[in-house]
């Protein structure tokens, strides 16, 4: 590799904003830490742990939240125009992280800025506004309450701003409810890990974005013929025509072929029989209005809906996780019930896989006998009552009643009501709806990713469904199959979404590895080779593990949930359970870790230049 100075890719700043003081300061970017971690969840990372001192309690003013852009944001690139958030979650007291699409990312760079970097805390609520390179703080107490879509109208409108992009907490983050998203373009959710709730501690109700600068390129025309190629390779790449034409909810009818698609908590494997009723094509022809793209993205997976029942003319249509989670896993197959509680959780901020997990593990306790009517305010959590389940919503985004209990995640809940064997989650976060059951390779990623259960750390379900990245070594192999070579595959597949969750490309978009080298070069100015994408991934994902170590975490913590290892009766992955025990082992060894403590060997964190960030034993002992 040449040296870390870049010449285009970076707006070269970013902002610390210290609330409980309400200063504002620029900070120049590091050329060297922007080449070590690229950007998005890496550099975020890269920056917590800098600031990260025991007690790290995520609530403490001083706890770092972490907005950060990537080299790709902004740029004409498609499918680049999201932002990363981190910061210690609340909800698995570990590095936390969540991204999102829309426009707030590419708008923060135009406003001037790579990243925000906010501690302290404000008597709430205020407002951070950065408008052409100009921030300031405005307090505005009485903007508490208010929901998310009246938010950002409100806000564009009192601040004279009508371009101006938003993300901002809903009720839910003020709360503290520990799943709270923060939401941006009206529905896209920066959503996992309760980061919204960290905000809300933080009494920091919105972060207003609006500028024209340009994100520099370093060969510019280099770049355009790159892009075009781009352009060209997404536009007729056949999984990218599906997910335009059906949205991401298109996979309710593929997974069900692979028995991927969980139903009643995860204790059903067969959901065929009502697959049709939760699809793209039902979405489409019942309720479709029109597709939604982030910034200049032609795939352009969202959609928006109408839904007569509930008299909404225009909603956010539901995503993949949030259709699966609000209907088959609460034993139900009602479309139009299933948007609507995926609309109100983004009215309130709520992530909807976390929600709707709580509220599945809610009915699951009540369908088994374990919970009466009257531990649940007398609802009626019988499977497929999926109106039940939007007054759960409620409840949890209020903390009402049960819903108070169920705000505190999945883990704690089932704590608190004694099953804590029942619980499905990993590290404390909420299983998505991708069943490890059907894929070895999903089971290593939710047991090893450092956020907890996540399939956004490494997608071994499109993987072995034959999405491949052959020059990095990520080919489909069987999806049973448990070797040194699935564990192999499986690390590289997380290295490389630890490197495309950095520089940010969004997961649907997929271009070669050469291509996307090619990019980055031209962008930055760099010039890097596969490999070194590779091994930035490699460096990141570890960097996140050795921040876990020394907030607490310990080799027991990569596991899968009870409930995850036993066997499904029916559906296309009945009868297999992933031997999570001999896939850690492999994982470790190929991994350069140690195969006991799944500490990262002296050599490997050596061959990464991470020797520095390594936790000594007062470190890990006094985390715990
Ligand atoms: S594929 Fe979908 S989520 Fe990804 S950038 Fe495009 S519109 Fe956004």
């Amino acid at each position: 590799m040449k040296p870390a100075k870049y010449n285009g890719g970076y707006m070269g700043r970013w902002l610390h904003v210290d609330l409980s003081t309400g200063t504002l300061r620029e900070i120049p970017l590091d050329p060297e830490m922007a080449y070590q971690f690229v950007g998005g969840s890496g550099l975020g990372a890269r920056l917590l742990g800098e600031f990260l001192t025991p007690p790290p309690d995520p609530y403490a003013p001083e706890a770092p939240l972490i907005f950060m852009t990537g080299p790709f944001v902004g740029t004409p690139i498609p499918a680049a125009g999201r932002y990363s958030v981190v910061a210690r979650s609340p909800l698995t007291g570990l590095v936390g992280e969540a991204n999102s699409g829309g426009f707030w990312g590419p708008e923060l760079r135009f406003a001037g800025y790579d990243g925000i970097f906010i501690t302290g805390q404000a008597d709430p609520w205020v407002v951070l506004v950065i408008d052409n390179g100009h921030a300031r703080l405005v307090e505005m107490p009485h903007i508490g309450g208010m929901d998310t879509y009246r938010v950002q109208a409100y806000l564009r409108e009192k601040l004279g701003l009508p371009k101006a992009r938003i993300a901002t907490i809903g009720p839910a983050g003020e709360r503290r409810v520990r799943y709270a998203a923060i939401m941006n373009d009206h529905g896209r959710a920066a959503a996992r890990t309760g980061l919204g709730a960290v905000m809300g501690s933080k009494g920091l109700k919105a972060i207003v974005v609006h500028g024209n600068a340009k994100v520099p390129i370093a060969h510019p025309e280099s770049f355009r013929d790159i892009l075009r190629r781009t352009m060209r390779f997404v536009i007729d790449d056949l999984y990218t025509q599906m997910l335009r034409l059906g949205g991401t909810i298109l996979y309710t009818e593929v997974g069900a072929m692979y028995g991927d698609v969980p139903g009643r908590y995860y204790t059903e494997g067969d959901v065929e029989p009502w697959v049709q009723n939760v699809s793209a094509p039902a979405l489409t022809d019942l309720y479709l209005l029109k597709h939604v793209p982030c910034y200049r993205c032609p795939i352009a997976c969202g959609r928006e809906i109408r839904l007569p029942e509930y008299d909404e003319p225009h909603v956010d249509g539901p995503e993949y996780e949030t259709a699966v989670g609000f209907s088959f896993m609460i034993g139900a197959d009602n479309l139009a019930d299933a948007a609507y509680a995926g609309h109100l959780c983004n009215r309130y901020g709520l992530d909807t896989i976390s929600t709707s997990a709580v509220v599945a593990f809610a009915f699951y306790l009540y369908n088994e006998g374990i919970l009466k009517p009257n531990d649940v305010d007398g609802l009626d959590l019988s499977w497929g009552n999926s109106r039940a389940a939007i007054q759960l919503v409620e409840k949890i985004a209020r903390r009402e009643g049960i819903g108070d209990v169920l705000a505190e995640g999945v883990k704690r809940a089932a704590e608190t009501l004694g099953v804590p064997e029942l619980a499905v989650h990993v590290k404390g976060l909420e299983v998505p709806y991708h069943d490890p059951r059907a894929f070895s390779g999903m089971a290593l990623v939710y047991a090893t990713a450092p956020r907890g259960a996540d399939h956004m750390s490494g997608d071994m379900y499109h993987v072995d469904t034959g999405r491949e990245v052959p020059e990095l070594g990520i080919t489909a192999g069987d999806r049973w199959e448990i070797s040194e070579e699935k564990a192999r595959v499986t690390a590289r597949v997380m290295d490389y979404r630890a490197f495309t969750n950095s520089v940010i490309l969004c997961h649907f978009e997929d271009v070669t590895a050469q291509g996307l080298v090619a990019l980055l070069n031209a962008v930055t100015g760099w010039d890097w080779t596969v490999e070194d994408v590779a091994q930035a991934g490699e460096r990141i994902y570890t960097l996140k593990r050795l921040l876990n170590y020394r907030l607490g975490m310990t080799r027991e913590d990569d596991q899968l949930p009870k409930m995850l290892q036993r066997p499904l009766t029916r559906g296309h992955s009945a009868g297999y359970v992933p031997d999570i025990d001999t896939l850690l082992t492999l994982y470790y060894r190929v991994r350069g870790w140690d195969e006991n403590t799944g500490f990262p060997l002296p050599e490997t964190l050596k061959r990464l230049g991470l020797e520095a960030w390594a936790p000594n034993q007062e470190q890990r002992r006094t985390s715990t």
